[in-house]
Protein backbone atom coordinates (compact mmCIF):
# COMPACT_ATOMS: atom_id res chain seq x y z
CA UNK A 1 0.00 0.00 0.00
CA UNK A 2 1.16 3.06 -1.18
CA UNK A 3 0.78 5.90 1.24
CA UNK A 4 1.23 9.73 1.11
CA UNK A 5 4.10 11.94 2.71
CA UNK A 6 2.60 11.97 6.32
CA UNK A 7 4.20 12.50 9.49
CA UNK A 8 3.72 9.42 11.76
CA UNK A 9 4.39 10.23 15.62
CA UNK A 10 5.13 7.66 18.35
CA UNK A 11 5.17 8.53 21.57
CA UNK A 12 5.10 6.12 24.95
CA UNK A 13 6.82 5.02 28.35
CA UNK A 14 10.16 3.74 28.16
CA UNK A 15 11.15 -0.05 26.75
CA UNK A 16 6.97 -0.29 24.85
CA UNK A 17 8.72 -0.90 21.77
CA UNK A 18 8.32 2.48 19.68
CA UNK A 19 11.40 1.80 18.22
CA UNK A 20 11.22 -2.02 16.93
CA UNK A 21 7.62 -0.75 15.54
CA UNK A 22 9.01 2.48 14.09
CA UNK A 23 11.86 0.93 12.20
CA UNK A 24 9.06 -1.28 11.20
CA UNK A 25 6.28 0.77 9.94
CA UNK A 26 9.59 3.02 8.08
CA UNK A 27 10.42 -0.07 6.57
CA UNK A 28 7.07 -1.16 5.62
CA UNK A 29 5.76 2.26 4.14
CA UNK A 30 9.52 3.55 2.66
CA UNK A 31 9.49 6.03 5.23
CA UNK A 32 12.52 7.85 7.06
CA UNK A 33 12.87 6.75 10.77
CA UNK A 34 13.84 8.90 12.94
CA UNK A 35 14.72 8.34 17.27
CA UNK A 36 14.45 11.26 18.88
CA UNK A 37 15.69 9.51 22.23
CA UNK A 38 18.76 8.88 20.67
CA UNK A 39 19.26 12.56 20.58
CA UNK A 40 18.73 13.11 24.11
CA UNK A 41 21.26 10.35 25.08
CA UNK A 42 23.83 11.94 22.86
CA UNK A 43 23.43 15.25 24.77
CA UNK A 44 23.95 13.18 28.33
CA UNK A 45 26.80 11.63 27.08
CA UNK A 46 28.50 14.65 25.93
CA UNK A 47 27.70 16.08 29.30
CA UNK A 48 29.11 13.42 31.58
CA UNK A 49 32.43 13.76 28.86
CA UNK A 50 32.43 17.56 29.47
CA UNK A 51 32.15 16.61 33.47
CA UNK A 52 28.97 18.76 33.04
CA UNK A 53 26.68 16.60 35.26
CA UNK A 54 27.52 15.40 38.86
CA UNK A 55 26.99 11.95 39.89
CA UNK A 56 23.40 13.52 41.78
CA UNK A 57 22.47 15.07 38.49
CA UNK A 58 23.46 18.47 39.47
CA UNK A 59 24.07 19.75 35.42
CA UNK A 60 26.27 22.79 35.16
CA UNK A 61 24.69 25.97 33.51
CA UNK A 62 28.00 25.76 31.27
CA UNK A 63 26.09 22.97 29.07
CA UNK A 64 23.91 25.19 27.29
CA UNK A 65 26.76 27.44 26.24
CA UNK A 66 28.57 24.02 25.16
CA UNK A 67 26.00 22.68 23.35
CA UNK A 68 26.77 25.55 20.93
CA UNK A 69 29.46 23.70 19.58
CA UNK A 70 28.09 20.40 19.83
CA UNK A 71 27.75 18.18 16.66
CA UNK A 72 24.85 15.36 16.69
CA UNK A 73 23.57 13.49 13.67
CA UNK A 74 22.57 10.37 11.82
CA UNK A 75 24.71 8.71 9.95
CA UNK A 76 25.10 5.15 8.50
CA UNK A 77 20.64 5.03 8.62
CA UNK A 78 19.75 5.40 12.20
CA UNK A 79 23.14 5.18 13.28
CA UNK A 80 23.95 8.56 16.24
CA UNK A 81 27.59 10.65 15.13
CA UNK A 82 29.13 12.95 17.50
CA UNK A 83 31.11 14.50 14.84
CA UNK A 84 32.86 11.58 12.62
CA UNK A 85 32.36 9.42 15.97
CA UNK A 86 29.86 6.66 15.93
CA UNK A 87 28.37 6.78 19.77
CA UNK A 88 25.57 4.25 19.20
CA UNK A 89 26.45 1.63 21.17
CA UNK A 90 27.94 4.13 24.08
CA UNK A 91 24.35 5.99 24.67
CA UNK A 92 22.65 2.30 24.57
CA UNK A 93 24.21 1.93 28.17
CA UNK A 94 22.77 2.13 31.91
CA UNK A 95 25.19 4.72 32.17
CA UNK A 96 23.61 7.19 30.34
CA UNK A 97 20.35 5.49 30.39
CA UNK A 98 20.24 6.43 34.45
CA UNK A 99 21.23 10.45 33.32
CA UNK A 100 19.12 11.00 30.53
CA UNK A 101 15.88 11.85 32.13
CA UNK A 102 17.04 14.53 33.82
CA UNK A 103 19.22 16.20 31.43
CA UNK A 104 16.01 15.83 29.32
CA UNK A 105 13.87 17.51 31.87
CA UNK A 106 16.09 20.89 30.64
CA UNK A 107 14.16 23.43 28.75
CA UNK A 108 17.20 24.73 26.77
CA UNK A 109 18.22 20.84 26.14
CA UNK A 110 14.94 20.35 24.78
CA UNK A 111 14.57 23.26 22.21
CA UNK A 112 18.64 22.37 21.18
CA UNK A 113 16.99 19.16 20.19
CA UNK A 114 13.63 20.23 18.45
CA UNK A 115 15.51 22.57 16.38
CA UNK A 116 17.52 19.66 14.95
CA UNK A 117 14.76 17.08 14.55
CA UNK A 118 12.80 19.45 12.69
CA UNK A 119 15.98 20.19 10.61
CA UNK A 120 16.28 16.27 9.91
CA UNK A 121 12.59 16.09 9.37
CA UNK A 122 12.52 19.07 7.12
CA UNK A 123 11.76 16.71 3.70
CA UNK A 124 8.86 14.78 5.24
CA UNK A 125 7.81 11.19 5.04
CA UNK A 126 8.90 10.52 8.44
CA UNK A 127 8.21 8.76 11.29
CA UNK A 128 9.70 9.97 14.83
CA UNK A 129 9.82 7.85 18.27
CA UNK A 130 9.50 9.88 21.65
CA UNK A 131 7.54 11.29 24.64
CA UNK A 132 6.48 14.64 23.03
CA UNK A 133 6.46 13.92 19.50
CA UNK A 134 2.91 13.67 18.91
CA UNK A 135 2.33 17.26 21.55
CA UNK A 136 5.47 19.38 21.08
CA UNK A 137 7.57 18.25 18.18
CA UNK A 138 4.78 17.41 15.28
CA UNK A 139 1.65 18.64 16.85
CA UNK A 140 0.06 18.68 13.26
CA UNK A 141 1.20 14.90 12.37
CA UNK A 142 -1.51 13.21 10.30
CA UNK A 143 -1.05 9.44 12.58
CA UNK A 144 -0.26 9.48 16.54
CA UNK A 145 0.09 6.49 18.10
CA UNK A 146 0.82 5.90 21.89
CA UNK A 147 2.47 3.16 23.04
CA UNK A 148 2.43 1.15 26.27
CA UNK A 149 2.38 -2.15 27.68
CA UNK A 150 2.48 -3.71 31.34
CA UNK A 151 5.80 -2.89 33.49
CA UNK A 152 7.44 -5.93 33.84
CA UNK A 153 6.99 -6.54 29.96
CA UNK A 154 8.90 -3.94 29.56
CA UNK A 155 11.67 -4.45 31.89
CA UNK A 156 12.01 -7.69 30.40
CA UNK A 157 12.50 -6.26 26.58
CA UNK A 158 14.95 -3.46 28.22
CA UNK A 159 16.88 -6.21 29.81
CA UNK A 160 17.09 -8.47 27.45
CA UNK A 161 18.38 -5.95 24.88
CA UNK A 162 21.49 -4.70 27.18
CA UNK A 163 21.73 -8.91 27.50
CA UNK A 164 22.46 -8.98 23.87
CA UNK A 165 24.64 -5.80 23.82
CA UNK A 166 27.09 -7.85 25.87
CA UNK A 167 26.20 -5.91 29.07
CA UNK A 168 25.76 -7.63 32.85
CA UNK A 169 22.66 -6.20 34.08
CA UNK A 170 20.78 -6.85 36.90
CA UNK A 171 16.72 -6.91 36.29
CA UNK A 172 15.45 -5.02 39.61
CA UNK A 173 17.82 -2.15 38.38
CA UNK A 174 16.81 -2.00 34.87
CA UNK A 175 13.01 -2.09 36.39
CA UNK A 176 13.90 0.83 38.90
CA UNK A 177 15.56 2.31 35.81
CA UNK A 178 12.23 2.47 33.46
CA UNK A 179 10.43 3.45 36.76
CA UNK A 180 12.50 6.63 37.36
CA UNK A 181 12.72 8.08 33.91
CA UNK A 182 8.81 7.30 33.29
CA UNK A 183 8.15 9.36 36.42
CA UNK A 184 10.31 12.59 35.49
CA UNK A 185 9.61 12.07 31.95
CA UNK A 186 5.41 12.57 32.62
CA UNK A 187 6.49 15.01 35.49
CA UNK A 188 8.84 17.51 34.28
CA UNK A 189 7.31 20.86 33.20
CA UNK A 190 8.21 21.19 29.79
CA UNK A 191 6.79 18.87 27.34
CA UNK A 192 6.07 16.13 29.67
CA UNK A 193 5.13 12.53 28.41
CA UNK A 194 1.35 12.95 27.60
CA UNK A 195 -1.12 10.97 25.29
CA UNK A 196 -1.84 13.67 22.65
CA UNK A 197 -5.61 14.14 22.03
CA UNK A 198 -6.01 12.33 18.67
CA UNK A 199 -3.13 9.66 19.34
CA UNK A 200 -4.59 6.30 19.20
CA UNK A 201 -3.31 3.97 22.19
CA UNK A 202 -1.25 0.38 21.21
CA UNK A 203 -0.67 -1.41 24.19
CA UNK A 204 1.28 -4.51 22.53
CA UNK A 205 2.03 -6.93 25.51
CA UNK A 206 0.64 -9.69 24.25
CA UNK A 207 1.54 -8.34 20.52
CA UNK A 208 3.89 -9.69 18.18
CA UNK A 209 5.20 -7.93 15.41
CA UNK A 210 3.28 -8.61 12.52
CA UNK A 211 0.18 -8.02 14.76
CA UNK A 212 1.84 -4.47 15.21
CA UNK A 213 2.10 -3.77 11.82
CA UNK A 214 -1.23 -5.11 10.50
CA UNK A 215 -2.76 -2.57 13.29
CA UNK A 216 -0.75 0.25 12.08
CA UNK A 217 -1.39 -0.59 8.17
CA UNK A 218 -5.45 -0.63 9.70
CA UNK A 219 -4.90 2.12 11.52
CA UNK A 220 -3.40 4.49 8.45
CA UNK A 221 -6.18 3.09 6.09
CA UNK A 222 -8.37 3.99 8.37
CA UNK A 223 -7.36 7.43 8.21
CA UNK A 224 -7.16 7.69 4.55
CA UNK A 225 -10.78 6.01 4.38
CA UNK A 226 -10.03 3.25 2.79
CA UNK A 227 -11.29 1.70 5.83
CA UNK A 228 -12.40 2.00 9.26
CA UNK A 229 -10.16 2.68 11.96
CA UNK A 230 -9.41 -0.27 14.32
CA UNK A 231 -10.36 -0.67 17.27
CA UNK A 232 -7.86 0.92 20.24
CA UNK A 233 -6.09 -2.26 21.90
CA UNK A 234 -5.46 -0.33 25.17
O1 LIG B 1 13.48 6.56 23.79
P1 LIG B 1 14.60 6.43 24.78
O2 LIG B 1 14.30 5.51 25.93
O3 LIG B 1 15.91 6.11 24.14
O4 LIG B 1 14.74 7.89 25.38
C1 LIG B 1 15.66 8.18 26.41
C2 LIG B 1 15.16 9.34 27.25
O5 LIG B 1 15.16 10.53 26.46
C3 LIG B 1 13.76 9.23 27.80
O6 LIG B 1 13.68 8.51 29.01
C4 LIG B 1 13.38 10.68 28.00
O7 LIG B 1 13.89 11.15 29.23
C5 LIG B 1 14.12 11.39 26.89
N1 LIG B 1 13.25 11.70 25.75
C6 LIG B 1 12.45 12.83 25.83
N2 LIG B 1 11.71 13.21 24.76
C7 LIG B 1 11.73 12.51 23.61
C8 LIG B 1 12.53 11.33 23.51
C9 LIG B 1 13.25 10.94 24.62
O8 LIG B 1 12.41 13.48 26.86
N3 LIG B 1 11.01 12.94 22.57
Amino acid sequence: MRIPDITIAVDGYSSTGKSTFARLIAKHFDFLYLDSGAMYRGVTLFAQEQGLIAPDNTIDPALEKALEGLDLHFGQGTVLFMGDRNIEKEIRTMEVSSQVSPIAAVPYVRSWVDDRLHAFAASGRVIMDGRDIGTTVFPNAEVKVFMTARPEVRAQRRYDELVSKGEHPVFEEVMKNLQERDYIDSHRETSPLRRAEDAFELNNSDMGLTEEVAWAEGLIRGKFGLLDAPEEIG
